[in-house]
């Protein structure tokens, strides 16, 4: 090889190599070498070469076998363009053989000799010649008696003595390993990991340093931080008289720095070695700029480095590694922040059970999603929406989870099945939106029809009892501890500041109550995007007015049973104001359909005549004649608003009180209303009208002025259509994704879940469009919806509040159609701040 020929190159400084040619590992030996590390002599043959060896062309081995020293064993390790497509296990060992058998022997003592013979025959007949794995591993399992017996096992399955030539040798793993690379499971794996098809397999020789022999001989791996916190923790393991990787399989390997009961550290074992390897890896730091795990061996007390790779991180420790090394000034805070995947944190993101917090366990299983939840026990996926309905958190109990019990799912704050691991429906769906999960619960006995769950020691709890899952450590807990709310940690803190500097998109949260509010204080939301106010009516104390409103006969009525809610819900929304102190807060009138709020059994209906002091028959009747046979289309939204415009009336009186309220110590508030599921310029200008007679009441009352912004929301096809004409009316529009992709698909979101995986499937649409923005139909609507709204108003704010808001795909739509912020759910804030900045970098 020489430096004009890339096919089979010399690794040196300036060899020309490249990770698209030759891949990741080939031109991470080449940085090494260009540190001056002691890296052992290797060669890199490129994709392209590697590809003519599968295909029965090779390369010019005796030319290859020339650049090593006579006698030198060798490995081959495979190259590919990104280490996590994979690629075919090293071989180690190469060229060994009866005559460099005696040789060695004499070097390095008989026992070594024979154990790097034994281990050369065994991986050759497993993974060049594919003879039967089993046989050798027995016969390796006889140790050093072995060696004459896995001759003989070898020549007796591969009908031939094994090959002493060491350029048949190296010919063969070449060829074996090349091939492997272009089988069908190996290429549809790796396109799993997102590998393309044509992806190409570099392979790199190099000379073994032994690791086993007289003196201090060995090999290990070494980083400066732990996986898991990316704090500075030098980690490892070492094992004497060991090869490759065998001391991160092996349990006795023994740690640096400390004792270790398994056996003498490195620190103590090499002392000279153990110090440069440390120096090596902060080099390697520097230089490579990324944190590197050192892959060496110790061959007679001398230190050689056969390998570098990026440190496996959890995602904290991704975050801290990235902020450190930006702070370290090896890299510029806008790589670190493009360094971290926004997915990959969101697990970071969870409540938990308080620190001190007494637990009484009733049960664990497999910690399956992260975050503790508390709720009242539901057994189907149907209980839980009912119960989700009624504004009550539960968590869904179920043997094990299908696809049917996904939106019952959606509507809980935990699940805990009984059966299942990690990869589990329950665990997986869990995971993926974000639900604390506890799976596998099998010391606890489930009894479905029933409806009860049996706990440690006998104890029964059923439907309705309150328990609490912890799914960071697999616990099942009887009622509530205390939590505390999920919070950043100081290097996911700064790597936000980072972001933020960079982002020009806003991000606010999408915030019902205080909690959620807090939440989005902690993760630096810019104000709440969304209040939905209708789950403040389900709460135990005011259902019961709520139902007499409306059930009342005419407006006096109505008014009276208002404004015994008026009060609760001043005092919702000064607690979040108070909050939120200095960002906006937008709230949105009430939206749902008046029916919800209706009882919808027997003892229901018997509960609510007594409350009202009228015969069943009578309430069953009126309940009955508020049925719609589609309620999402029907009396909902703004509709209700301007039918029963008393609500709208309560409401923007308790918005504005509660401005006068929270203003009194701090800085003014400016509340923003929203009106729900306008498709009529008429509509606004009719609610408009009614909240500004409120807010003047308001003020002259309180003798205290105030402003206000009034929006719309934007969730029909008919508002995006006529956004010029509705702008006229409102300093805000916001898109309810949610609603609008209901009405653009003419799907029902709440029914959607049962054909929509078959749908995925075959097809029919890319993905489900309620997670990831129709960026083709509901988002072209979103484009003339903004374009008409900044036509009439080119200062009006524009935003999109439905589900989309936190989706990282979203968001880049979003910020290309011009819009002023996006609304997420708390937990994705930081998701979407990191994920806002990537897309401005
Ligand atoms: C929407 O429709 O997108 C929305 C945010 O409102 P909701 O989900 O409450 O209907
Ligand atoms: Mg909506």
């Amino acid at each position: 090889p020489s430096l004009q020929d890339p096919a089979v190159a010399l690794v040196t400084p300036s060899a020309p190599i490249t990770t698209p040619t030759h891949g990741g590992r080939a031109k991470c030996l080449q940085r090494l070498v260009r540190l001056d590390l002691p890296v052992p002599c290797t060669v890199a043959l490129s994709f392209e070469t590697v590809h003519e060896i599968a295909a029965g062309e090779m390369p010019d081995i005796a030319k290859i076998l020339a650049q090593f020293d006579d006698g030198a064993l060798l490995c081959v390790r495979p190259s590919s363009e990104d280490p996590d497509w994979g690629g075919p296990g090293a071989i180690l060992n190469i060229g060994m053989n009866d005559a460099r058998y005696v040789d060695l022997s004499d070097r390095i003592g008989h026992e070594a000799a024979a154990s790097i013979y034994m281990r050369f025959v065994q991986a050759y007949a497993v993974h060049v010649a594919r003879l039967d794995p089993d046989v050798f591993d027995e016969i390796a399992e006889d140790g050093q008696i072995g060696l004459g017996e896995a001759m003989r096992a070898y020549e007796d399955e591969a009908e031939e003595p094994f090959p002493q030539d060491p350029a048949r040798q190296l010919s063969e793993v070449l060829r074996s390993m090349a091939r492997a690379w272009e089988g069908t499971t190996a290429r549809l794996l790796r396109q799993a990991k997102g590998a393309p098809m044509d992806a190409g397999l570099g392979l790199v020789v190099q000379e073994m340093a032994l690791g086993l022999g007289q003196g201090e001989c060995g090999s290990g791996v070494l980083q400066l931080v732990s996986s898991e916190t990316g704090a500075p923790q030098i980690t490892g393991r070492y094992l004497s008289q060991s090869q490759g990787r065998e001391a991160l399989a092996s349990g006795a390997a023994s740690l640096f720095l400390e004792k270790d009961p398994r056996g003498r550290s490195l620190e103590e074992l090499a002392p000279e070695a153990f110090a440069n390897l440390k120096e090596h890896a902060a080099l390697m730091r520097r230089r490579l700029r990324e944190e590197m795990q050192i892959e060496f061996t110790i061959e007679n007390g001398r230190l050689h480095i056969l390998d570098g790779v990026r440190v496996a991180r959890s995602p904290q420790a991704a975050v801290r590694i990235a902020v450190s090394l930006a702070e370290d000034g090896i890299i510029p805070r806008e790589e670190a922040v493009m360094r971290v995947e926004p997915r990959a944190i969101s697990e970071l993101l969870h409540r938990q059970v308080a620190p001190d917090a007494e637990r009484d366990v009733i049960g664990f299983g497999v910690a399956a999603s992260p975050g503790a939840a508390t709720g009242k026990i539901v057994f189907s996926a149907n209980e839980a929406q009912a119960s989700a309905a009624r504004g009550e958190p539960c968590i869904l109990v179920r043997r094990e989870t299908s696809p049917e019990d996904i939106r019952g799912m959606h509507a809980s704050v935990a699940i805990l099945t009984e059966r299942g691991g990690m990869t589990s429906h329950a665990a997986v769906i869990g995971r993926g939106i974000g639900l604390p999960c506890v799976v596998g619960a099998s010391r606890m006995s489930f009894h479905m029809r029933r409806k009860e769950v049996i706990g440690e020691k006998g104890r029964i709890f059923r439907a309705g009892d309150i328990i609490t899952i912890d799914g960071t450590n697999g616990q099942v807990l009887k009622g509530a501890p205390a939590m505390v709310e999920a919070s950043l940690d100081d290097a996911f803190r700064t790597l936000l500041d980072w972001a933020d500097e960079k982002r020009d998109i806003g991000i606010r949260a999408n915030a019902d109550t205080p909690a959620d509010a807090q939440t989005a204080r902690n993760f630096m939301a810019e104000g709440i995007g969304l209040c939905r106010t209708e789950h403040m009516f389900f709460e135990a104390d005011r259902i019961t007015p709520m139902r007499e409103m409306i059930f009342a006969d005419d407006v006096e009525d109505r008014k009276a049973t208002l404004a015994m809610l008026l009060p609760m819900q001043r005092a919702d929304f000064t607690e979040l104001f108070r909050i939120m102190q200095g960002l906006p807060v937008c709230i949105r009138l009430f939206d749902p359909p008046l029916h919800e709020f209706l009882p919808n059994d027997r003892a229901g209906l018997r509960d609510l005549a007594e409350a009202l002091d009228l015969p069943v028959s009578d309430v069953t009747r009126r309940v009955e004649s508020l049925g719609e046979y589609n309620p999402m289309l029907g009396l909902r939204g703004v509709r209700l608003g301007i039918t029963v415009p008393e609500i709208y009336d309560m409401q923007a009186r308790a918005i504005f009180e509660a401005t006068v309220e929270a203003s009194k110590d701090g800085e003014p508030v400016v509340p923003e209303v929203m009106i729900p599921l306008v498709s009529a310029r008429r509509e606004v200008e009719l609610v408009r009208t009614r909240i500004d007679a409120v807010a003047a009441a308001v003020r002259n009352e309180r003798g205290q002025d105030f402003d206000y912004r009034l929006g719309v929301m934007v969730e029909t096809p008919r508002a995006c259509l006529r956004a010029a004409d509705i702008a006229h009316h409102a300093h805000f529009l916001s898109f309810g994704t949610n609603d609008l992709t209901q009405m653009t698909y003419g799907l029902s979101r709440d029914d959607a879940g049962r054909f929509m995986s078959e749908y995925v499937r075959l097809g029919v649409y890319p993905e489900d469009p309620f997670h990831v923005l129709d960026t083709e139909g509901v988002g072209e609507l979103l484009q003339i919806g903004a374009e008409r709204g900044r036509q009439s108003d080119p200062e009006i704010t524009l935003s999109i509040c439905g589900e989309h808001g936190g989706n990282p795909e979203s968001i880049a739509f979003c910020r290309e159609a011009g819009f002023d912020y996006v609304s997420c759910s708390p937990f994705r804030v930081p998701v979407a701040r990191l994920a806002a900045a990537q897309l401005a970098i």
